[in-house]
């Protein structure tokens, strides 16, 4: 499988190489991330089958330039997993035209010009596009405003486009991490107090790891999941269904 990942220097994404290399040494990858850095040390321990594009999403030719390294390094695209994103939070009235711009730039934009870009490749190779929305999708998020309703508009956006790359046999989902330890949330968790009154809300009583995320992504991108397309995979340890406090 030739595979696109976005954000993959870190976190999910990271993981997300990591076990398309452990599955099978015949994936090739082209991994995206602004952080030129990390983006460089997961490639090393790779090797030769990932290649790199270092591009930043804010960007609106970031899609064609991801597009275009990718069939520089594999010759075609089998699957694309749009994941990179950016959190933000504090009440919406206090929040900026910038940041608003930013947010929803990254985490919905860039999703539709790589989406724009990659189609024609993908209807070529009947392949699949995962992007990585949030359980703040659908559940609003204390603080989180911004980033809760551009993974909404995200989880929407690849809805549609399984309805109008469904006859170009490409399917199109989504998967949702609820509470994940990586990068992007670890000093939230520092306080232990603070991660036990999280996990405590969770079923299964623990935070979800990069690796949980990258399994459904790997499952949703590959042949089991030839006949499924246009949902929404939640990996939050069943905190969603947890939400009335206890009587
Ligand atoms: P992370 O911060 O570890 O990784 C995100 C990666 O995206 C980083 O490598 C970063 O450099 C890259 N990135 C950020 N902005 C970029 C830009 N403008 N251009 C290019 N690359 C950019 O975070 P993660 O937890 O692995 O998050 C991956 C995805 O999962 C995100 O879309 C996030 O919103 C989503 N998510 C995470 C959680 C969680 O609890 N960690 C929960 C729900 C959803």
């Amino acid at each position: 499988m030739r595979v696109i990942i976005t954000g993959a220097a870190s976190g999910i994404g990271r993981a997300v190489a990591e076990l398309l290399a452990a599955e099978s040494n015949s994936h090739q990858m082209l991994l995206s991330d602004r952080d030129a850095e990390g983006l460089a040390s997961v490639a090393a321990v790779l090797g030769a089958s990932a290649g790199t594009c270092v591009a930043d999403l804010s960007s609106v030719d970031c899609g064609d330039m991801i597009v275009a390294a990718a069939l520089a390094h594999m010759g075609g695209i089998d699957a694309v997993v749009s994941n990179a994103g950016i959190i933000a939070g504090a009440p919406l009235v206090d929040q900026t035209v910038d940041l608003f711009d930013r947010i929803y730039a990254i985490n919905t934009r860039a999703t539709w010009l790589l989406a724009k870009a990659v189609h024609p490749y993908l209807a070529a190779s009947s392949g699949a596009f995962v992007a990585t929305a949030s359980m703040s999708a659908t559940q609003p998020t204390p603080g989180l405003g911004f980033y809760s309703s551009s993974k909404a508009a995200l989880l929407m956006l690849v809805r549609q486009l399984s309805l109008e790359w469904g006859p170009d046999g490409i399917r199109c989902n989504t998967v949702s991490p609820g509470p994940t330890y990586t990068p992007m949330t670890q000093a939230g968790y520092a306080d232990p107090d603070r991660r036990a009154a999280r996990e405590a809300m969770i079923p299964l009583r623990k935070l979800g790891t990069a690796e949980d995320v990258a399994n459904a992504i790997l499952f949703l991108i590959g042949p089991q999941a030839s006949h499924i397309t246009g949902i929404d995979m939640l990996v939050d340890g069943g905190m969603s269904n947890n939400l009335m406090p206890a009587t």
